[in-house]
């Protein structure tokens, strides 16, 4: 049972918010935030990205056109001028999902160096200057992300700027969900004390700090609500025999219907082999002997569909690609999302004003 002073009804009336969805990619932000009906009322959502297929993608399933706009070239300008139209009281919401590449163990490491941190860099520039200040900001990135210059320029602005904020490692298995994904977290207040917060420590243990003791992770088949009638039309997903015969292929992550985990599925995935998400085997009991002879095993193993990522993910069921984005696009673009629960949970936290010094 959950004792999760989250679920406590939020007496306040829902907050009036202006979002600013940065990085948005498919959309994992906003999908989250569909679920703080109690507590916020969104009266705007602005998205930005410049990848074509996340554009459409959002467009498709929440009838928004994202900003097709470098952030690296937004200017403070371009950010105030969104407050013009706007009449109504309201607080702002920054959501960032930064690019990640620079950041993790398998890229090049040379984070705010790298070229595809300038965006975030000029971000933090007009959060050190603009006079339209985020009330709430959320950043979500990879584990190595909080050793990073990033986070320390991000940090440093919010002591300036007198925010209160917590940092947290979160990994979607505490949700229940049978597929890990280790991410980062921040989230800012500009107004309020957080109750229960050590600054210098990254809360590691989401559950032990919410005092939620809930841990039963169903099976892979109860999960997915698994029927082995689907797998006709799963052919393609099927892993050839070329495939199969390669070196590479050793370093698969085998898992049957079964089992309670899968590794993080990346973007990589279908691509590389090694540490980019789990291999389902379908029909047998996952056995060391048989994984070592995977020819053996041609019509018994297949990736993951997207639709059962967005699954692992928490997406809503409805959630889907247009059909101009092809499968390998969707693997692609799925590997940078976020798990939608973990993140829904963090807002709860966010927005919830029993978390607060009153
Ligand atoms: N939270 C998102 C994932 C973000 S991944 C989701 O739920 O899908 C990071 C995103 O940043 C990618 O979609 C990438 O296209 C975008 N991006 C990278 N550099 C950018 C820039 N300079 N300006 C705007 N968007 C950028």
């Amino acid at each position: 049972m959950e004792s999760n002073n989250n679920n406590i009804e939020n007496n306040n009336n829902p907050i009036n918010l202006i979002v600013f969805e940065f990085f948005s990619g498919i959309g994992g932000m906003h999908e989250a935030l569909k679920f703080q009906q109690n507590n916020i009322n969104i009266i705007e959502i602005f998205p930005f990205d410049i990848n074509q297929n996340c554009n459409v993608t959002y467009k498709y399933n929440f009838n928004i056109t994202p900003y097709n706009i470098s952030l690296e070239s937004f200017s403070i300008n371009d950010y105030e001028n969104f407050f013009k139209k706007i009449k109504n009281p309201h607080k702002i919401l920054w959501t960032l999902s930064p690019p990640c590449q620079p950041f993790t163990r398998q890229g090049n490491q040379k984070g705010l160096e790298d070229n595809r941190s300038k965006a975030f860099i000029n971000l933090m520039n007009i959060l050190e200057n603009t006079c339209y200040l985020p009330d709430y900001l959320l950043l979500e990135n990879v584990k190595n992300f909080e050793n990073s210059k990033a986070t320390e320029m991000l940090i440093e602005i919010l002591n300036k700027k007198n925010y209160d904020y917590i940092q947290f490692l979160i990994n979607s298995k505490e949700f229940n969900v049978p597929n890990s994904r280790l991410r980062y977290y921040i989230i800012a207040n500009k107004n309020k004390k957080f109750k229960n917060n050590n600054k210098k420590v990254i809360v590691e243990n989401w559950n032990e700090f919410n005092n939620i003791n809930n841990k039963s992770i169903p099976t892979i088949k109860d999960y997915l609500n698994y029927s082995p009638l689907f797998e006709s039309e799963l052919k393609d997903f099927y892993i050839s025999k070329n495939i199969l015969s390669k070196e590479s292929s050793i370093a698969m992550d085998i898992v049957t219907l079964n089992d309670n985990s899968t590794i993080c599925f990346t973007k990589n995935y279908t691509k590389l082999m090694k540490g980019s998400g789990s291999i389902l085997l379908i029909g047998d009991d996952n056995n060391n002997d048989e994984k070592k002879d995977l020819i053996s095993l041609f019509g018994k193993l297949r990736y993951f569909t997207p639709k059962e990522i967005l699954k692992f993910l928490n997406f809503n069921d409805n959630f889907g690609f247009p059909k101009e984005i092809t499968i390998k696009s969707q693997y692609k673009l799925l590997g940078n999302s976020i798990n939608v629960k973990v993140v829904e949970n963090i807002f709860k936290y966010l927005f919830n004003n029993n978390n607060y010094i009153n």
